[in-house]
């Protein structure tokens, strides 16, 4: 087969897991299939710069706004994350955004890789009053009544030098315990069952019915603002530590770290503990701290320049099953 033709093949793949993911939130395969076939297409297009297609599906953000919910524009884009799926690639992220700094040992804010679906979530007023799915990054679906329903999220918020227009960003998840809850459930009543945990808040997420939403154990922790007005501390970390301020759900696993060895020893330390936390994370998300420093570093297509996910091996191996009886 031609690489041309390799790698038509292999994003027309990818487009269809994509429907499956996150239009059906019903996925054929393992995330770490998925994974696979993407770096193998990033590789070939790397190879071949020539043949990268422009609707390629390593140059976009990968969901879809479906027509059944109202469509919100998202002011600020909302995008995806790379993955480095090894320390040494970790280590090269951390050292071209270091390149780009002049201060030495810049520091990184360090967030647990939430499994979950992302949302955005505006107050005016400190008051609660649109939320969306992330959609394609431009267009997402409003969701507003569902997640007012969930019960972690504050309706209003309270505190100090509070803007009257904030965005919050952060991911809606099931906690493990209430999927295993759920899913029995479902069951019981003759129903079918979740494939993993981010599928039942998707699915869950984007019911038409606030009823059904409001029936599912939904949680939201914020970890970025969007676009605000006023002032906000110019750290990562100090505005997740803002947000706690003003009532919001933040995980408590959010650390700032300086250097190397301590960003791979929290790599080392939340893998231990990943199995006793309440909730499913599929890595560790590194973000440059020095918000002015983000902006130096900008966006590539469908993701910041200035953060990377660091990804957990897949826990089981890899293989395809149909009907999705498979755990990620
Ligand atoms: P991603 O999940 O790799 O990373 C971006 C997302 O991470 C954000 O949108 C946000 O929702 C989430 N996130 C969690 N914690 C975060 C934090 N602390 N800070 C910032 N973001 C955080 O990218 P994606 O574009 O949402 O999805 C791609 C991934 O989804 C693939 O790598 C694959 O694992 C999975 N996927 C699987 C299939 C399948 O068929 N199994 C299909 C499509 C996508």
């Amino acid at each position: 087969m031609s690489i041309q033709n390799e790698i038509q093949q292999l994003s027309e793949q990818l487009e269809n897991y994509n429907y499956q993911y996150y239009v059906l939130d019903e996925p054929s395969v393992p995330d770490a299939e998925y994974d696979r076939i993407f770096q193998q297409l990033v590789t070939l297009e790397e190879q071949n710069p020539t043949l990268l297609l422009a609707n390629s599906p390593t140059q976009k953000v990968g969901g879809l706004a479906l027509s059944k919910f109202e469509q919100v524009t998202h002011q600020l884009p909302m995008l995806s994350l790379d993955n480095v799926f090894e320390a040494a690639a970790l280590k090269d992220f951390m050292a071209r955004a270091q390149d780009k700094s002049t201060q030495a040992n810049i520091a990184f804010c360090i967030e647990p890789k939430l499994d979950g679906l992302a949302a955005s979530i505006i107050y005016e007023n400190g008051l609660l009053v649109q939320a969306a799915t992330r959609g394609d990054g431009q267009t997402g679906e409003n969701v507003t009544e569902n997640v007012k329903t969930i019960k972690n999220l504050p309706l209003k918020l309270r505190g100090d030098n509070i803007p009257d227009l904030l965005e919050v960003r952060g991911e809606v998840f099931m906690l493990k315990a209430g999927f295993d809850k759920l899913n029995k459930k479902l069951t019981d009543a003759g129903e079918k069952a979740f494939v993993n945990p981010r599928n039942a808040a998707a699915g869950s997420l984007r019911q038409l019915d606030s009823k059904v939403a409001a029936s599912r154990p939904l949680a939201f922790y914020c970890y970025a603002v969007g676009v605000f007005d006023g002032e906000l501390p110019n750290s990562q970390f100090a505005r997740i530590e803002q947000l706690k301020a003003w009532g919001l759900p933040v995980s408590e696993e959010v650390k700032k770290v300086t250097g190397e060895q301590g960003c791979l020893d929290y790599y080392q330390a939340i893998s231990e503990k990943r199995p006793d936390l309440a909730y499913e994370i599929d890595g560790v998300v590194y973000k440059v701290d020095d918000v002015a420093l983000q902006q130096t570093l900008g966006f590539v297509a469908r993701a910041p320049r200035w953060a990377t996910a660091y990804k957990f091996p897949a826990e089981e191996a890899v293989t395809i099953v149909e009907n999705v009886e498979f755990q990620v």
